[in-house]
């Protein structure tokens, strides 16, 4: 590395690797980061090539025209607060995104909640976490991650469920197959309709149907009662709807899992006779229409068996994006407060609102991500602003979520480029600063905080989330509360906010960190949380209990099979997206490194040779895609690693990078009843041939 070298954090994934990163593009992993131990997967050690200016949002835009900072805020300060004081502080609504950091999310939603008097503020992070986020407030009463990484590696069973670890964390799958070279007795199952680069690592495949999980999992809930497997002592004194969830989960069926008998007893019996059981979830599991009830069935298991928060063992929630956590600690989604405080509890409100000298708070849930572009559809909302996500991509029936955008009377944007398929549709835009040009913290999937460090000048006249925040609410009127200097200043005031997190009895606390100067701030060590000012700092939870509802237990819950859709003729394929291994998000920066292009040059059509036959479709045909919502025209790639009747399309191919169409404007925007959470992976879809290969 070179002498300019800095330890900063990798901006894609939820494993949050430590990177050092110098200004002349040299990348390397960070031997001393506690979550990659030096690895970088492939997206990770190809950041020195995303680096250019090309294509970048290098000043305010309004309309076409370039504008000053003075113009483009006061702009954006007038007409928010003109859209709350004509037509009520509801009819504004931020979108916020798992790429910010911390201190940039922190004052995304104080400025909303506590200032303009809305909780309208949702995140793409709903897109990838929040039946996980729901899961746990109603099976532990708040959303604590149990475990760490490290459980990985001392576990003797890893079950992956909806999880493409090798593609979509690498590092961590890295971790698991280094574990099992030197365990070969650690034993892998992995849990997903498709095979995937993941189960080539597995012991055991299971090929579940689509939806299937839940039903799995009460099936062994069963069999662990009926091997007298219950931990009785922890399930007494540390557990409650015991017996609720099992009846319920002796009505399950084995027939709706679509396993062969042999397959499903060999995983109940591993699970069963394996003390030390580590069950990681991803998106296969969030992103469902039962999404949240899966998560808990999920966690029911590990409560009956008090397999939890002991080394190696425990269920484990992966996050997509590098600040999902983050988003989560400080609040910033429609039905959260900050510092795992409940918006619906006026003690918790009214001492956030004490605590940010704030003249309003917000007093119930806003719009989640479907529900608020909806919203803005039917005129409700009358200023938008959208940081740092590409909506009109990532969101299910994209092309409504555009028009959506388009309908709102002021819309306004801030990222990084220029052109994306969402800033075609806002009316104003404002250059951010990007990775290695911006500082602040993330948290990862195992609450660990690192720093993202500045290694490069700030391009153009690009200004800090935070900072362009903090302005437009100094302009809205709240110059005090606003005031901030530097992203030190905002972390340091989060941070003692989070004291209220221990003064009402949740896990969230990094009260600890609150009297960092600038430079401890500056050189803070990864670090998880929580972090009091007194006792006991990191660790996992809930060895021995110490659950976050009234009774200080958690909750078992009873879990119904899914309804079985009716089969439909017209649309006779199940669509399920999702991600490639050297792809990120939208493209915007791994479009730019010709290598990852490499891996998967263009969208695809993943499809079972007995739809293909049906559909008459040969490999490399170009195939039309369609819903009730929209269709894409995508090419033909003929395997049978996704199972018949279902196809897989990879979501991050854009109007701007490919003439083929978005496949999320396929997508229906059903949405998971608890969490809100899109089910991304079951619209109803047509095949038809537009072109033989
Ligand atoms: Fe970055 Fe995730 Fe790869 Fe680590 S595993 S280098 S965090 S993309």
């Amino acid at each position: 590395m070179t002498d300019q070298s800095v330890c900063t954090t990798c901006p894609y994934c939820g494993v949050g690797c430590g990177v050092l990163a110098s200004p002349d593009g040299t990348i390397a992993g960070d031997l001393a980061h506690p979550a990659n131990l030096g690895r970088l997967c492939s997206k990770g050690s190809a950041l020195g090539e995303t680096l250019d200016l090309e294509g970048r949002l290098l000043a305010p835009q309004i309309g076409n025209r370039r504008a000053g900072w003075d113009e483009a805020l006061d702009l954006v300060a007038n007409r928010f607060r003109a859209a709350a004081e004509t037509h009520g502080p509801d009819s504004v609504a931020f979108y916020v995104s798992g790429q910010l950091l911390t201190e940039d999310y922190y004052v995304a939603n104080k400025l909303i909640k506590g200032f303009i008097g809305t909780a309208n503020i949702d995140t793409n992070s709903r897109l990838c976490m929040a039946s996980s986020v729901a899961g746990h407030k109603r099976a532990f009463g708040t959303d604590t991650v149990p475990g760490q990484y490290t459980d990985f590696e001392t576990a003797e069973l890893v079950v992956l469920v909806g999880s493409n670890l090798a593609w979509c964390h690498p590092v961590l799958f890295q971790r698991l197959q280094a574990a099992k070279a030197v365990r070969p007795e650690l034993k892998v199952v992995v849990i997903d309709p498709r095979r995937t680069a993941t189960s080539q690592l597995a012991d055991l495949h299971l090929g579940l149907r689509p939806d299937g999980d839940a039903v799995l999992f009460n099936l062994l809930l069963t069999e662990l009662v009926r091997r007298d497997l219950v931990d009785r002592r922890y399930v007494a004194e540390a557990v409650s709807g015991f017996d609720a969830a099992v009846a319920e989960a002796e009505r399950a069926e084995a027939a709706q899992t679509g396993l062969d008998s042999f397959e499903l007893a060999q995983f109940l019996d591993l699970w069963c006779r394996t003390e030390k059981v580590v069950t990681l979830y991803s998106q296969g599991v969030n992103q469902s229409a039962c999404g949240t009830d899966k998560v808990n069935a999920i966690l029911n298991c590990h409560l009956a068996t008090g397999r939890i928060g002991r080394p190696g063992m425990g269920p484990f929630s992966m996050t997509g994006q590098p600040n999902a956590m983050g988003g989560r600690e400080v609040g910033g989604l429609a039905n959260m407060l900050t510092c795992h405080l409940d918006l619906e509890n006026a003690a918790h409100r009214d001492a956030v609102q004490q605590m940010w000298s704030a003249p309003t708070m917000a007093d119930k849930p806003g719009l989640k991500a479907v529900e608020l572009f909806d919203a803005c559809a039917r005129g409700e909302i009358k200023a938008l602003w959208i940081m740092s996500t590409n909506p009109v991509v990532s969101l299910p029936d994209a092309d409504a979520v555009a028009a959506a955008i388009r309908a709102v009377p002021f819309t306004v944007m801030t990222d990084i480029m220029a052109d994306t398929d969402t800033g075609r549709c806002v009316d104003v835009l404002l250059p951010a600063t990007g990775w290695g040009e911006k500082s602040g913290t993330v948290t990862n999937s195992e609450r660990c905080i690192s720093r993202q460090r500045r290694f490069l000048p700030t391009p153009g006249e690009a200004r800090a989330d935070w900072n362009i925040l903090a302005d437009v609410g100094r302009r809205m009127g709240w110059p005090e509360a606003f005031d901030y200097r530097s992203e030190a200043e905002v972390f340091r005031e989060f941070a003692r906010l989070s004291t209220l997190g221990h003064t009402f009895g949740k896990d969230f606390d990094i009260s600890g960190l609150a009297d960092l100067t600038d430079a401890e701030y500056d050189a803070l060590p990864p670090t998880v949380w929580p972090v009091p000012t007194e006792g006991p700092s990191g660790g996992r939870f809930f060895a021995d209990g110490g659950f976050y509802h009234p009774d200080g237990k958690a909750k078992m819950l009873p879990i119904a099979a899914p309804a079985s859709e009716a089969p439909n003729t017209a649309r006779p394929v199940r669509l399920n997206t999702g991600r490639v291994r050297d792809q990120w998000h939208t493209m915007t920066r791994t479009g730019k490194a010709p290598r990852l292009g490499a891996h998967m040059a263009e969208p695809y059509l993943e499809i079972h040779p007995g739809d293909a036959a049906a559909a008459g479709l040969s490999d490399a045909d170009l195939a039309k895609v369609s819903s009730a919502h929209g269709s894409a025209i995508l090419r033909v790639m003929i395997t049978d690693r996704s199972q018949q009747g279902s196809v897989f399309v990879p979501m991050h191919w854009t109007d701007i990078v490919s003439s083929t169409g978005r496949i999320n404007a396929v997508v229906a925007p059903t949405t998971d009843p608890v969490s809100g959470q899109p089910a991304s992976k079951g619209t109803a879809v047509a095949l038809e041939q537009v072109a033989a290969h």
